[in-house]
C-alpha cells in the first residue's frame, strides 16, 4: 500500500469522530476527509443527555460538537444517517449500508458503545429506555414531564446521574442497584455511602443488591418484578447497566485484533496499520493500568488528535490516557483520575459534609493509582497531573489539610 494518504474515512461520527477530522484538518492535512454516521445529527455531545438536556434546561442542539459550517469551511464530508456495513481492505474502501462505497487509504474506527442489554422478560415494552442518544434523552424527559414512576435499572454513573436529575425535577425515582452502593467499585466504599444518603435525602428510593427478574406490562411498562415475586409499579424503566463496543465486528470481520474493543498501539494504530480506533471503541495500551478501554469524554477528545496526528505522521510520545472523568449528582461535581479500583487502601482529605468537599485518594502499596474528588478541583487535578507523571508515593501529610497535597505526593526513589 502506498504511503500517500489522499483520503481517510472516519466511521462513527460522534465526539472521536469530530475530533478526528479537526484534528487532520489543524494539522494541515489537506486530502479528503469523510466522516460517517449512523446518527443523522451532527456530531454532538453526550454528558447533557443526562444532565441539563434531561433537566430541560439546555436544548439538544447547544450539544453539537461543532456548527455545520465548521465542516464547510474545514472541507470535511459529512455523511449522516447512514451506518457502515464493512471494510474491504483488499479494495480500500468502506461499504455503506446502502451499499455505496468509500474509498479511504486510512480509515479510523469510533463507533463508540451501545448499552449493554438486561436480559430479562419485557425489555422491549414501551416505556423503558436506556440513554445513549438524543432521542433516548427526550423519551425520558417526556415521561417525567407527564410524572410517571421511574424505576432506574443499575447505580453506575448513568443510573445515579439519571436518578439525581430526574428527582431533583421532583420526579418519584426508584434505583434498583446490582451492589450495595452507588458507582461501585470506582468511588469506593467511603464516598459510596456519602453520595448513597444524597440519593435517599432527596427523596430517590435506593434498592441495594436488587436485580430485576422481569418487566412487566401488555404493550407498555406497568413495573419491575423482583425475585421475590414483589413488583416495583413504575410507568418508564431506564436501563443503565453498562456498555458494549459498537461496532466491533467491522474491524473482526476484516481481520483486525479486538478484544473487547480494537486493540491499539501507544498512537491508535490497529493490527492492521491503516485501519485506527479511537474514542470509547479502542483498546489502548498505558504504562501505569496495561491495556485499557475508557468510557469518557476527555479521552475521547485526547486520543481522537493522537490518531490524527498519527495519521498525517507527526512524531509524538505514546499516549498517556490516565482516565479522567467527572459526573454531576444533587448540584455537587464529582471528578474521578486513574482506575480506583486498582487501589487496595483508599484514604480521605476532608469532609463530604462541608462546602469545600473531599478527596479521597486509593493506593496501592503506597502508590497512588486514582483520587476521587467531590469538589476539590484543584487538588484533583495535582493527583492527576502525578498520575501522569513518576509513580507517585502517599505520605501521611495526605490527611493534613494544612498541607498543600502536591507536598505529601512525593516521587517513588529509584
Ligand atoms: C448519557 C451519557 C452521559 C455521559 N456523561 C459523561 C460524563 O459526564 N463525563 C464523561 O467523561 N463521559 C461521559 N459520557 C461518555 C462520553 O460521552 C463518551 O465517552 C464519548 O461520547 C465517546 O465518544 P465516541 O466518539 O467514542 O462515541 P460516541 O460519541 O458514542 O459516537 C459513536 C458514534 O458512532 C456511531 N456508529 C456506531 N456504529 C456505526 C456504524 N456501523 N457506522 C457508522 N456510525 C456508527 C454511533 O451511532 C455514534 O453516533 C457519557 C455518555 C453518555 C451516553
Amino acid at each position: 500500500m502506498s504511503d500517500t494518504v489522499r483520503s481517510v474515512a472516519i466511521i462513527g461520527a460522534g465526539l472521536a469522530g469530530a475530533n478526528v477530522a479537526a484534528g487532520l484538518r489543524s494539522h494541515g492535512y489537506a486530502g479528503h476527509v469523510t466522516l460517517v454516521g449512523s446518527e443523522s445529527h451532527l456530531p454532538y455531545e453526550r454528558p447533557p443527555l443526562t444532565k441539563d438536556v434531561l433537566a430541560g434546561v439546555m436544548a439538544v442542539d447547544q450539544t453539537a460538537v461543532h456548527p455545520a459550517e465548521f465542516y464547510q469551511d474545514n472541507e470535511i464530508e459529512l455523511v449522516l444517517g447512514e451506518p457502515v456495513d464493512a471494510l474491504d481492505l483488499s479494495e480500500r474502501s468502506v461499504v455503506l449500508a446502502r451499499g455505496r462505497r468509500l474509498r479511504a487509504d486510512r480509515v479510523v474506527l469510533c463507533t463508540g458503545v451501545s448499552p449493554r442489554r438486561l436480559g430479562v422478560p419485557g425489555e422491549d415494552l414501551e416505556g423503558v429506555h436506556s440513554v445513549r442518544d438524543r432521542e433516548d434523552s427526550q423519551a425520558l424527559r417526556n415521561a417525567a414531564e407527564r410524572g410517571d414512576p421511574i424505576v432506574v435499572i443499575g447505580e453506575g454513573f448513568i443510573g445515579t446521574e439519571v436518578a439525581s436529575t430526574l428527582a431533583r425535577q421532583g420526579c418519584d425515582v426508584t434505583v434498583l442497584m446490582g451492589r450495595d452502593l452507588p458507582v461501585q467499585p470506582v468511588l469506593g466504599a467511603d464516598a459510596g455511602a456519602w453520595l448513597a444518603q444524597q440519593h435517599r435525602v432527596n427523596g430517590v428510593r435506593l434498592r441495594p443488591s436488587t436485580p430485576p427478574r422481569a418487566i412487566i406490562g401488555t404493550s407498555s411498562v406497568q413495573g419491575v418484578e423482583l425475585a421475590d415475586g414483589s413488583v416495583v409499579p413504575a410507568s418508564a424503566v431506564v436501563v443503565g447497566i453498562g456498555s458494549i463496543p459498537s461496532g466491533q465486528s467491522l474491524a473482526s470481520d476484516a481481520g483486525i485484533t479486538t478484544r473487547d474493543g480494537v486493540v491499539v498501539d501507544g498512537v491508535g494504530r490497529s493490527s492492521v496499520p491503516e485501519v485506527f480506533a479511537t474514542g470509547d471503541l479502542a483498546r489502548f495500551p498505558t504504562s501505569s493500568y496495561g491495556e485499557i478501554r475508557v468510557e469518557h469524554w476527555q479521552h475521547a477528545i485526547q486520543h481522537a488528535q493522537v490518531v490524527a496526528a498519527a495519521i498525517v505522521g507527526v512524531e509524538q510520545a505514546p499516549y498517556a490516557g490516565v482516565p479522567w472523568v467527572w459526573t454531576e449528582q444533587f448540584g455537587r461535581r464529582w471528578e474521578i483520575a486513574g482506575l480506583p479500583q486498582r487501589g487496595t487502601d483508599v484514604v480521605r482529605r476532608g469532609d463530604p459534609d462541608s462546602d469545600e468537599g473531599a478527596l479521597w485518594a486509593f493506593t496501592n502499596d503506597s502508590r497512588v493509582v486514582a483520587a476521587v474528588a467531590l469538589g476539590r478541583r484543584r487538588e484533583l487535578r495535582a493527583v492527576l497531573r502525578s498520575l501522569e507523571g513518576p509513580v507517585s508515593l502517599m505520605t501521611p501529610q495526605f490527611v493534613d489539610e494544612s498541607v498543600d497535597v502536591r507536598r505529601a505526593l512525593v516521587a517513588e526513589a529509584w
